[in-house]
């Protein structure tokens, strides 16, 4: 008898397990089902991309889309909208950039360019200097002041095609944008030409932030089409080029107010226990922003939707958020985590879809061994969505700040080949998402926020 209890026990812990997973599986099952058939992600990023449009912080777009997703989170029934006040940078591209390249035989060729985020602009009548190509900053460090002063420093950084994963080939490219500016002004360069952290070839510039190093000179900064990258190359080494002209109309302005949106439902057995879930809600001024990340925004309101038509009341409060700022200052993500520290609640775990509306494949995440004990238990659910790929490390910048508090941070990893090809470029408009690629992103991250509301982290 002393041995067939617990053998008793163990198996009636085996059939309630299965039980709850298969119970879990049926509602996941019914909420993509809902959102397959109802959904209104779709028509919702329709919406804001092409009567929103783009959204900077601190411009007019960005404004209106603050009033709109409010409209869409009611909309979808959320219990309570609120919007969470916040000061954000106010970076303006002003007018069309100009680039030209003089070639010693006094040929002038158009340098497809536009001026990287938070850059300065030049003076009134642009600037004309000698150009020195690198690959990397080994090169330029090897150049020196006496090779570098008073010219235009070109990093022809070509994003590693080998890296699977397309994020890691742009994490690795990213930092000759970000810092590349201050690295060359240190060694007395007046400019700073970039190449488009992209994948492939073609004639779009992708815009993205710099970030200038204080005690630094702040210099012109523009990212070059890759196409652009290619040929301004052979033309250097070929020494044809005598100098290069640039003139952008880029300014920071004073910062200015703007908002997170914010839709709850009250958790019915946990109400102090708060999932976060969101997007960012700019984009940068060339863009639509459909994939970086209109996607993150209307997934994230699709599953307040979605749980509130079925009429599921989760145990624990569900907020999802459309963060402000995330593209040239972070503000938004900050002031969240900041007010969530005041909150007497706990912020049990942070999702977050900032990677593209493609395919989904799964989540990262950064948590405890206990929490990710536990989200690692629900993979088996994630399979018939094709989204069961978990890893350890991943979030979101957002959600980043959140950790402080202990949080769980997991980020949705749709697939990443296609992402870079348009990020922070014109074509990232609302044409190039699938509605169904978009669907089954909002499906996963609803059954993530399902499994956490009903068992906690
Ligand atoms: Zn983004």
């Amino acid at each position: 008898m002393k041995r067939i209890i617990p053998l008793v026990s163990f198996l009636l812990m085996i059939i309630f397990q299965g039980f709850g997973q298969s119970s879990d599986s049926l509602m996941i099952k019914k909420i993509s089902d809902e959102i397959f058939m109802n959904g209104t992600a779709y028509s919702n990023l329709k919406y804001l991309c092409k009567k929103v449009g783009p959204r900077l912080s601190g411009s007019a777009g960005a404004a209106l889309a603050v009033e709109q997703t409010a409209r869409m989170l009611r909309e979808a029934g959320a219990d309570t909208v609120m919007l969470q006040p916040c000061m954000v940078p106010h970076w303006v591209r002003g007018d069309k950039e100009i680039g030209k390249a003089t070639l010693v035989d006094g040929k002038k060729i158009d340098l497809n360019i536009v001026a990287l985020g938070n850059a300065v602009g030049t003076p009134a009548n642009g600037i004309t200097a000698e150009i020195v190509e690198v690959k990397n900053f080994q090169e330029l460090e090897k150049l020196g002041t006496e090779n570098v002063k008073g010219k235009i420093v070109f990093y022809n950084y070509r994003m590693d095609p080998r890296y699977i994963n397309t994020f890691q080939a742009y994490g690795e490219a990213g930092v000759y944008r970000g810092a590349g500016p201050s690295r060359a002004a240190a060694l007395g360069a007046i400019g700073v030409i970039v190449r488009t952290l992209s994948p492939v070839l073609d004639d779009h510039p992708h815009t993205g932030a710099t970030r200038y190093e204080e005690g630094k000179p702040k210099i012109p900064a523009v990212a070059i089409s890759t196409n652009g990258a290619v040929e301004l190359s052979i033309l250097i080494s070929d020494k044809k080029v005598k100098s290069v002209y640039i003139k952008t109309n880029c300014q920071m302005l004073e910062d200015a107010p703007s908002f997170n949106v914010v839709g709850e439902i009250r958790g019915s057995e946990f109400p102090d226990e708060v999932i976060t879930v969101g997007g960012h809600l700019d984009s940068w001024d060339l863009a639509e922003g459909a994939h970086d990340d209109g996607t993150g925004c209307v997934q994230s309101i699709e599953i307040i939707r979605a749980l509130k038509a079925l009429g599921i009341k989760p145990k624990r409060t569900i907020r999802a958020v459309m963060f402000i700022n995330e593209e040239n200052g972070l503000r938004g993500g900050t002031k969240y985590a900041e007010i969530a520290k005041q909150e007497s609640k706990k912020f049990i775990m942070g999702l977050e879809s900032d990677a593209g509306g493609f395919t989904p494949r799964g989540f990262g995440y950064s948590a405890n061994e206990k929490q990710s004990a536990t989200i690692e238990k629900w993979q088996s659910l994630f399979v018939p969505y094709g989204a069961s790929e978990f890893k350890r490390g991943g979030g979101g910048a957002d959600i980043g700040p959140l950790r402080n508090l202990g949080t769980a941070l997991i980020g949705l990893n749709p697939d990443s080949q296609r992402y870079m090809d348009l990020h922070h470029a014109k074509t990232d408009v609302f044409e190039a998402v699938s509605e169904r690629e978009l669907n089954l992103g909002a499906t996963v991250m609803a059954a993530m926020v399902y499994l956490v509301a009903q068992y906690g982290l």
